[in-house]
C-alpha cells in the first residue's frame, strides 16, 4: 500500500537532462510538490527549477496510472496477476525463439529509467535472451552526436560542466537548440552570463526565445548547417585566426580539413544556407578571438540524414579555435531525456555497444562480460532501432519487449511503425501508463515512476546523481528492476542483487568510465560524480581532454564534413519546409506532461506555426484548423500564426498523439548513426 505520512526525498528531476535536483514531497502516496534543495547539492540548478520540474509531477498521482498487469484477449485488455502475465511473457518469447531463432526477439530500453535498470535491460537481452537487438531512443536523438564526437575526440559526450563552464564562458555558438523551451534552466544560465557580457551567437531557422538575448541572431535555411560551419572554419583559417599551437600539439588531420573547407566561400555559404557574409565573418571572428567558447546544440543538428556530419563540422570549429581541454570551453550537446546520457548511452542498451561503449566484437571485452555473467554476450552488432522496425515488417523480428518508450509516436513515419508493430507475434510493453504503444501490446506490465524508486541518472554533463523515492507505487506496480529480475528468474537466470547499489557495483566492475562509482560515494557526494571516474581514488572528470583526447596517441582528429543538405526539398506539390521541436510545457511524446493539468492549460494541443504571409495566402486565421500533408500522411492541427521563421518554413511540436508530427516525417537514415531525418520534411497546408 501507499505510504501514509509526509515523506521527503532529495532526488533528480525526471524530465530533461539538465539534471536539476530538488526535494520531492509526498503524502498518502501522492506527490505534493518540489522544493529547491541545498545549493551545494544542486550543481546544475543552484537557483531554480523550470515549470516542468516545479509543476510537472502530478502525473505520478494520475488515476490513469497502470496498477495491475494486463493481458489482451480477443482485442480487449483484462487484468491479470503478475504470475500469469510473466509466465505468458516467458512462454511466448521462448516459443518464438525456439521456432525462429534467438535473433527473432528484440528489446527496447528507456532513457527515462535509471542507469541500473538500463544496465539490466541490456543484460536481459544479451544474457537471458541471447539477442544483440537491443536499442533505445538515443538512436533517435543524439546517436549522431555520439558517432561524431567519438570519431573526433574519443568520448561521445558533453566535454564540459554546466555551471562552471557553460555558465562562465566568454562566448557561445548555439545552433539547433531551442534552449529556452527544451533545457530551461540551462538557458537561464546562458542568459545570465550574456547579461554579464558574454557573446551569444544563435544560428537557427526560427527566431527562438534565446535569439532575443543574442549578440547576433542569424536565420539559417533548415538542414544547411554543414555549409555555414565549414564556411566559418574556412574564414578563420584564411584570416589566420586559428589556434596554431593547439592544432600542432593536440590534433591531426588539419591539412586535409583546410583543403576540404576551401569551397565554402562566403558566397557559397550564402547561396546554400542563407547566411550573409557579414553574419558569417562576424561570428567566426568573434568566436576565434574569444578566450573561451562553448558550442551548444541539440536535435536541430542531430536529426538529419547527415546528422553525424553536422556534428563533425561543429567539432572541427571547436578544434580549430582551440576550445577543448580547458575550462569555460567545450562541445556541449544538450541531451534530451533525464537519463539518456547514462541509461541510453553509458549503460549500453545499444546494438553496437556493450556498456561503457565497449565493442561487442572485441574478444577481451566479451571475456570480461562472460566471466561476470557466466554467459557470453552475442558477439556481433545487432540491428539499430529503425532497422528493427524493418525487420519486424519483414517478419524477421517477431517478439518485442519495450520498456518505457512510445515508438508509435516517436518513430519517423509512424503509420509504418504501427504497421510493423501490428505484425509482431508478441509485444510486451512495460510502462507507467497505457501509452499509445501499450495499446498494441499483448501484455502490459505496470511500472513504478522515478518518484517511487532508488537509482541513479547521469545528466547531460556526465554527472551521476542519486534518485530517491518520495512515494510508493500505485497498486501492484513494480520497479523496472524488480520486473526484469523476476522475468530473468523465470527464464532460469537468478540475479542476486539486494538492490540497485549491487547493480552499480557490477557496472563499476565492467565499465571502466564508471570504475570508481558506488553508492557509498554517491550518498556522501551530494553533487554527484562526473565520469570518467576511473577508480575508487579518482574524483571524476569535470571537463574532458585536459591532457589528452581519448585515443591511444592522445590526439584529436579533424574529420572533414562533406556537404549534404536536406533529403527532401520543397517542390510544386509540397512547397513548404516543415521543421519540428519542443515547447516548454511538454516533454517528448507527452506521456507524462499531457497528464498534468497545469501544463496542458498552457499548451493543450498540437499546432502548426505559420508565417502571416502564408496564412493570408491560405486564407487561414490564427486558431483555425488546417490540414498538413506530406508524402507519408496528413494531420489536422490548429494554425498558430507567428512570424518566427521564413514564410516557407513551418513548425510543429513533437509532443502530441492527435496531430502527431511523425505521421508526416520520413525514414531516410544517417548512414553512420542511423538517426532518421526528422528535422526537414516537405509539406503542403490547406484550410479545412
Ligand atoms: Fe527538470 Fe530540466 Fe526543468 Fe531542470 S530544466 S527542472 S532538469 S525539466
Amino acid at each position: 500500500g501507499r505510504m501514509k505520512r509526509v515523506t521527503k526525498a532529495e532526488t533528480t528531476c525526471q524530465y530533461c537532462a539538465v539534471g536539476c535536483r530538488f526535494e520531492l514531497y509526498g503524502k498518502d502516496g501522492e506527490v505534493l510538490g518540489v522544493r529547491p534543495t541545498d545549493p551545494e547539492a544542486t550543481p546544475a540548478n543552484d537557483f531554480s527549477t523550470c515549470v516542468k520540474g516545479k509543476f510537472g509531477y502530478e502525473f505520478v498521482n494520475s488515476p490513469n496510472r497502470l496498477e495491475t498487469p494486463l493481458i489482451k484477449e480477443d482485442g480487449e485488455f483484462r487484468e491479470a496477476s503478475w504470475d500469469e502475465a510473466l509466465d505468458l511473457v516467458v512462454d511466448r518469447l521462448s516459443e518464438i525463439q525456439d521456432e525462429h531463432g534467438d535473433d527473432s526477439v528484440a528489446v527496447t530500453s528507456s532513457s527515462k529509467a535509471t542507469n541500473e535498470e538500463n544496465f539490466l535491460n541490456q543484460k536481459f537481452a544479451r544474457q537471458v535472451l541471447n539477442t544483440p537487438h537491443v536499442d533505445n531512443c538515443a538512436r533517435l536523438c543524439h546517436s549522431s552526436t555520439v558517432a561524431g564526437l567519438k570519431q573526433t575526440l574519443g568520448f561521445g559526450a558533453m566535454s564540459n560542466r554546466i555551471n562552471e563552464d557553460i555558465g562562465e564562458t566568454d562566448c557561445y555558438l548555439i545552433t539547433g537548440s531551442n534552449t529556452t523551451e527544451s533545457h530551461p534552466v540551462l538557458a537561464t544560465r546562458i542568459k545570465q552570463n550574456v547579461d554579464e557580457g558574454a557573446d551569444l551567437f544563435v544560428f537557427e531557422p526560427r527566431k527562438i526565445g534565446l535569439a532575443e538575448h543574442a549578440t547576433q541572431y542569424t536565420r539559417t535555411k533548415p538542414g544547411e548547417d554543414i555549409a555555414w560551419l565549414n564556411g566559418m572554419v574556412r574564414h578563420i583559417i584564411e584570416e589566420d585566426l586559428h589556434d596554431e599551437s593547439f592544432i600542432e600539439e593536440r590534433t591531426k588531420g588539419f591539412e586535409e580539413l583546410k583543403e576540404k573547407v576551401e569551397p565554402f566561400t562566403p558566397q557559397k555559404v550564402e547561396e546554400l544556407a542563407g547566411v550573409s557574409e557579414e553574419d558569417l565573418t562576424n561570428a567566426a571572428e568573434t568566436i576565434a578571438k574569444a578566450d573561451s567558447c562553448i558550442f551548444g546544440w541539440a536535435m536541430g543538428m542531430t536529426q538529419h540524414a547527415h546528422g553525424t556530419r553536422n556534428v563533425l563540422a561543429i567539432t572541427n570549429l571547436a578544434l580549430v579555435t582551440g576550445n577543448l581541454g580547458k575550462p569555460r570551453a567545450g562541445v556541449s550537446p544538450f541531451r534530451g531525456q533525464n537519463n539518456v546520457q547514462g541509461g541510453g548511452g553509458d549503460m549500453g542498451p545499444a546494438p553496437h555497444n556493450l556498456p561503457g561503449y565497449q565493442d561487442p566484437t572485441d574478444e577481451d571485452v566479451l571475456e570480461k562480460f562472460e566471466s561476470e555473467w557466466g554467459v557470453r554476450p552475442p558477439d556481433r552488432v545487432g540491428l539499430r532501432l529503425p532497422e528493427q522496425y524493418e525487420a519486424m515488417d519483414d517478419g524477421n523480428i517477431r517478439g518485442m519487449y519495450i520498456m518505457g518508450e512510445n515508438p508509435v509516436l516517436s518513430e519517423p513515419d509512424i503509420r509504418d511503425a504501427e504497421h510493423a508493430i501490428e505484425k509482431l507475434d508478441f509485444l510486451v510493453v512495460q510502462d507507467i501508463f497505457l501509452t499509445e504503444t501499450a495499446q498494441f501490446a499483448d501484455v502490459v506490465l505496470p511500472a513504478a515512476s522515478a518518484a517511487e524508486k532508488y537509482g541513479t541518472f547521469t545528466n547531460t554533463e556526465r554527472r551521476i546523481q542519486m534518485v530517491r523515492p518520495a512515494v510508493s507505487s500505485p497498486g501492484e506496480a513494480r520497479t523496472d528492476m524488480d520486473i526484469l529480475t523476476d522475468v530473468a528468474g523465470r527464464f532460469g537466470y537468478e540475479w542476486e542483487y539486494d538492490g540497485p547499489a549491487d547493480v552499480m557495483d557490477e557496472i563499476s566492475r565492467l565499465v571502466p568510465i564508471y570504475g570508481g562509482v558506488n553508492y557509498d560515494r554517491l550518498e556522501s557526494t551530494p553533487e554527484g560524480l562526473q565520469w570518467p571516474v576511473w577508480d575508487d581514488d579518482h574524483s571524476g572528470t569535470p571537463y574532458l581532454y585536459d591532457e589528452e583526447f581519448n585515443f591511444d596517441d592522445g590526439l584529436a582528429r579533424f574529420v572533414p564534413a562533406d556537404y549534404a543538405g536536406p533529403v527532401e526539398m520543397p517542390d510544386e506539390q509540397y512547397p513548404l519546409m516543415l521543421t519540428s521541436g519542443r515547447v516548454l510545457y511538454h516533454w517528448h511524446t507527452g506521456t507524462m506532461t499531457r497528464r498534468v493539468e497545469a501544463l496542458m492549460h498552457h499548451v493543450p494541443e498540437s499546432f502548426v506555426t505559420i508565417h502571416h504571409k502564408m496564412a493570408e495566402d491560405l486564407g487561414v486565421e490564427d486558431g483555425e484548423y488546417v490540414r498538413v500533408e506530406s508524402r507519408r500522411g496528413d494531420i489536422v492541427v490548429k494554425a498558430n500564426v507567428e512570424d518566427t521563421a521564413d514564410p516557407g518554413v513551418v513548425f510543429i511540436p513533437m509532443h502530441f498523439a492527435q496531430g502527431a508530427i511523425n505521421e508526416l516525417t520520413q525514414h531516410e537514415l544517417d548512414p553512420t548513426s542511423y538517426i532518421p531525418e526528422y528535422k526537414v520534411t516537405s509539406v503542403r497546408i490547406a484550410p479545412l
